[in-house]
């Protein structure tokens, strides 16, 4: 039948109606696949450029490892030659590099260690035997037998099995490689998935909406939604481009500061950490908060939603049902978990306030993951650098720092002493007839009487007091702002400490002690450690358990150290 003139037009506008309704749903539909594609992209592309730091991290451990496991062959093969020279700081450094890497990065080489006899062995027990060999080989160095300690190495195969060794990190680096290279071209897929999905939608938006003149007011929203879209991808690179160079959380912050303004503007927020013992969060930094209403410097984790759901929660305003004890009323907030690694590290808020502040918080939530996501990634990696760090720095069985940490300090504390007019003091210490100790209750004891030991002179010290293993069981401590006098007293309170541990492993346990100071026994760096040496020498000759002091240098004025000569009080040997 028919249509009339009226009832064809309502037909045709409520066609086109329609057609707009459907026009509109496929505008949405599209823009919300293009900004679900397109983050994708962005986390697969993020996950991998994390794979790829860590790879690189693990890499340069192992090459320091490998470097260190040379260095120390060519000192022992040197040695075993006949070369004096070479110096055997750069052999005990070497392994303890080696120690310090030990179950972090050297068991990773167990898979690829094969003898030439086609048995496998792991990276622990094959540095023990070569220890083992090499501590042997030197001994007969040290009594000029080098003929008898060539052969020993040689009947002991060190030689092979440190070709065995050279060969694992060789297959270990290459396979590491491979890992690199596949990383790579996966973050290279991820950014071109990403580049191309947003060209192929940007096509296909172009031909949807292109048909009537109506429809370039969409097209226009549409192609900013996407330029916004993209740009805020932009944004989200450039942070974790940012964030890989964040060398502590003061860096990051200021990257997650910049990057919140950019890419959520308009809302505010706060960032949280967990605090060393991790019971609760401290807020970290915050951005755009209004001045009357700053937000708590503390967070119980029990009290908050989103830590304990582990997913993002949104606290509406001006209700309390629902809402983390943490929460003022005034402000909507969305509270997301951040977990890098499997682990937890903070929560990541962003506030809204006025009408529909719950619905703007749903809209950006997305994007606001994204943000949390970089940042967890950031704030793990710097976790994982100042933990690597501190195994550089540290020896791994007394906790006190190492000998390089010490020789790079050392100068450093002088020069600032001189420049200043200030002192500083150096406490030497070595445990008496530790070698005796070892042979009668065993080195695992004699382990446990240096860490303690250790922390014993730790519970003496000042925070602002240095305290380093200068190798085997000698230590050495570096006192700033303190005199000659203040010095021999304090390294009369540890050598009582020591001596306290006595019996504790059914050995009598006692340290002898060289103090020095400068300016009032030395004038440099060298000279301090050296006259501490002297001086814990003439400890040792003078009977042991005791301590000795440096002479005051000929001409420095004794009135200007203070009224006491340091031997007043002490156990000392003679000066
Ligand atoms: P002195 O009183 O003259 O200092 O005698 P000593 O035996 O302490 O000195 P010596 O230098 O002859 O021997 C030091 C010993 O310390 C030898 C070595 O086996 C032991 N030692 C060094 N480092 C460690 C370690 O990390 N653990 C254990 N258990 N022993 C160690
Ligand atoms: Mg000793
Ligand atoms: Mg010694």
């Amino acid at each position: 039948m028919a249509l009339s003139e009226r009832e064809a037009g309502v037909a045709t506008a409520s066609t086109r109606r329609g057609n707009g309704r459907h026009r509109l749903a496929t505008q949405v539909g599209l823009v919300v696949v293009m900004i679900t594609i397109v983050l994708s992209g962005f986390f697969y592309t993020n996950r991998h450029q994390q794979a790829l730091i860590d790879l690189r991290e693990g890499g340069r451990q192992m090459r320091i490892a490998q470097e260190a496991l040379m260095g120390a062959e060519a000192y022992v093969l040197n040695r075993a030659l006949g070369d004096r020279d070479t110096e055997y700081s750069e052999y005990s450094r070497a392994f303890e590099s080696l120690h310090s890497r030990r179950d972090t990065h050297l068991a990773r080489l167990d898979p690829f260690l094969r003898m030439p006899d086609g048995t496998s062995t792991s990276a622990d027990a094959s540095i023990k035997s070569l220890e083992a060999i090499w501590t042997d080989a030197l001994e007969l160095v040290r009594a000029g037998r080098l003929e008898a300690a060539q052969s020993l190495l040689k009947e002991r195969r060190s030689a092979a099995l440190i070709g065995t060794m050279r060969r694992a990190f060789d297959a270990f680096l290459a396979d590491w490689n491979s890992h690199f290279a596949d990383h790579e071209t996966r973050i290279e897929i991820g950014k071109s998935i990403v580049l191309l999905s947003q060209i192929l939608i940007a096509g296909i938006m172009i031909f949807a909406f292109r048909s009537s003149a109506r429809d370039a007011q969409a097209r226009a929203t549409a192609i900013a939604d996407m330029d916004a879209s993209r740009t805020q991808i932009g944004h989200l690179f450039e942070m974790t481009d940012m964030l890989q160079s964040a060398t502590d959380h003061h860096d990051a912050n200021a990257v997650l500061r910049a990057t919140a303004g950019e890419l959520i503007g308009g809302f505010s927020g706060a960032l949280y950490v967990f605090n060393n013992s991790r019971d609760r969060l401290v807020l970290s930094t915050s951005w755009a908060c209004e001045d009357g209403s700053p937000p708590p410097e503390v967070i119980a984790i029990n009290q908050c939603w989103a830590m304990k759901r582990g997913k993002p929660h949104i606290n509406r305003s001006g209700s309390r049902a629902l809402c983390c004890e943490h929460h003022a009323s005034g402000l909507a907030a969305l509270e997301i978990p951040m977990v890098a690694r499997g682990e937890n590290l903070g929560l990541l808020q962003v506030f809204a306030q006025g009408s529909g502040a719950e619905e703007r918080l749903a809209a950006i939530l997305p994007l606001s993951s994204a943000l949390g996501d970089a940042m967890s990634l950031a704030l793990s990696n710097i976790a994982l650098r100042e933990k690597l760090r501190n195994q550089a720095l540290r020896d791994p069985l007394t906790g006190l720092y190492n000998r390089r940490y010490m020789e790079d300090s050392l100068d450093r504390y002088v020069r600032i002493a001189e420049r200043e007019g200030r002192k500083v003091s150096v406490i030497m210490i070595d445990l008496d007839h530790f070698k005796r100790l070892n042979d009668e209750h065993g080195h695992a004891t004699g382990d446990a009487v240096l860490r303690e030991a250790a922390a014993a002179i730790v519970g003496a010290l000042r925070e602002t007091d240095v305290a380093c293993r200068y190798g085997g069981e000698e230590m050495i401590v570096f006192l700033p702002d303190c005199s000659l006098e203040d010095a021999a007293l304090k390294a009369e309170q540890i050598r009582e400490r020591i001596e306290a541990l006595s019996g504790g492993h059914g050995a009598k346990v006692s340290a002898s002690l060289g103090v020095s100071s400068l300016p009032s026994t030395s004038s440099n760096s060298a000279d301090l450690v050296k006259a501490a040496d002297t001086a814990l020498y003439r400890a040792k000759h003078g009977g042991r358990n005791q301590v000795a002091v440096a002479p005051v240098q000929s001409g420095w004025r004794a009135d200007r150290e203070g009224p006491a000569s340091p031997q007043a009080h002490l156990r000392v040997a003679a000066g």
